[in-house]
């Protein structure tokens, strides 16, 4: 059972709960705070981005029953930072509080077999895929895909962590590596020639409304997205269609709040689904600087069931990560004209940790 919903807008000063303390956190937090309402964060590690602009921290395992029971008595909604909250929690705080994005959503993003099947019933393309559980299935899904592929675990993976990619030349030496991978369950893909990778953020309202911005070009280092540029090289009909495909999962999931969806584009700019995140997503930090109402405050009005604001995009813009020691950029970036700086509250820039981001305006 699930707490109902309130019938309209969260009444100013309400308190809105966050399962996770990171950066994205900290940014609804802050879009929070604007809109009059306060926030608890929940967080094992103290101190957290999130927590340094909240009104109040629970420090505590996510799935700590204590914890979930005082998050929900002191909330009117609970909303996550991360998709890899544990089910059982958000099921816990749905039985007490209106929990949004819904759960269900939750449980399509953790999997990523679950999610590409999910994605394909909608009517979604994604690559093709194999569930892996030994070394015998990897070698026939490597076989199905002429030798090609990328390994991935099917849950926790994130920054292209758990990953192994398998290219046609090196096919053969596959055994043992699913004993590398930890014995878990692992997907195998087809390897995609994608010419460029976008994703979109779009937001489903309380009332059904949705809002989509324009699709942002992607690109990956080390697994880790490195920058989001807008507007996207691709032409309107590919942009419709990555829109088309957001709202399809909004609409099959009974949404509310902000959703990432991220894509390949294939050389005739069709598109394959890669994965959605349920929640506000690292390319969609632009939207701070180049539109009028950001991602992190389109998810606030979207679980307050707020009107969704705008999300036209006013200028150009290419958002950068500051990964470890990029961070040390930060008094050059501010000397510059056009750049809005970001920075997460993280006390050590520790290689491969996102410390902060810039968004660079540009002409529309
Ligand atoms: P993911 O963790 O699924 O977001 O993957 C991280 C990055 O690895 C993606 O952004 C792509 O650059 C690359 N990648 C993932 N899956 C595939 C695939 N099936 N084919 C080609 N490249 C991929």
């Amino acid at each position: 059972m699930s707490a109902a919903l309130p019938a309209g807008p969260l009444s100013i000063g309400s308190t809105i709960g966050i399962v996770g303390g990171g950066q994205l956190g900290r940014m609804l937090a802050m879009a929070a705070a604007r809109l009059g309402y306060r926030t608890v964060v929940l967080e094992p590690q103290a101190d957290c981005p999130a927590a340094q602009v909240a009104n109040r921290q629970i420090v505590a395992a996510y799935d700590d029953p204590a914890a979930l029971a005082d998050l929900a008595a002191g909330c009117a909604v609970v909303t996550y930072e991360f998709e890899n909250v544990p089910v059982k929690a958000a099921a816990a705080l749905a039985a007490k509080v209106p929990v949004l994005p819904p759960p269900r959503a939750l449980e399509m993003a953790q999997d990523r077999l679950v999610e590409k099947t999910f994605l394909n019933g909608i009517g979604i393309a994604t690559a093709r895929f194999h569930p892996v559980n030994d070394d015998a299935q990897l070698g026939e899904a490597l076989a199905a895909f002429g030798g090609s592929g990328v390994l991935k675990t099917r849950r926790l993976g994130y920054d292209g962590k758990g990953q192994r990619v398998f290219r046609t030349a090196e096919a053969g030496g596959f055994s043992g590596t699913c004993e590398a991978m930890g014995n878990v369950p692992l997907i195998l893909e087809e390897l995609v020639p994608f010419k460029r990778e976008i994703s979109v953020i779009a937001a489903r309202g309380a009332d059904g409304a949705v809002a989509a911005y324009d699709p942002a070009e992607n690109v990956h280092r080390d697994g880790i997205l490195r920058t989001s540029t807008l507007p996207a090289t691709i032409s309107p009909r590919t942009a419709a269609a990555a829109h088309e495909a957001a709202r399809k999962i909004l609409e099959a999931l009974d949404y509310a709040g902000v959703i990432g969806v991220e894509f390949f584009v294939l050389a005739d700019g069709s598109l394959l689904a890669n994965e959605m995140a349920p929640r506000v997503h690292n390319s969609g930090h632009w939207t701070e600087a180049a539109c009028l109402v950001s991602q992190f405050e389109q998810h606030i009005r979207a679980v307050a069931g707020l009107p969704l604001g705008s999300a036209r995009r006013h200028a150009g813009c290419v958002m950068e990560n500051l990964i470890g020691d990029d961070v040390l950029r930060a008094p050059a970036l501010l000397a510059e004209p056009d750049v809005m700086l970001h920075l997460y509250g993280k006390a050590e820039a520790r290689p491969g940790r996102k410390m902060g981001h810039f968004t660079r305006i540009a002409p529309r």
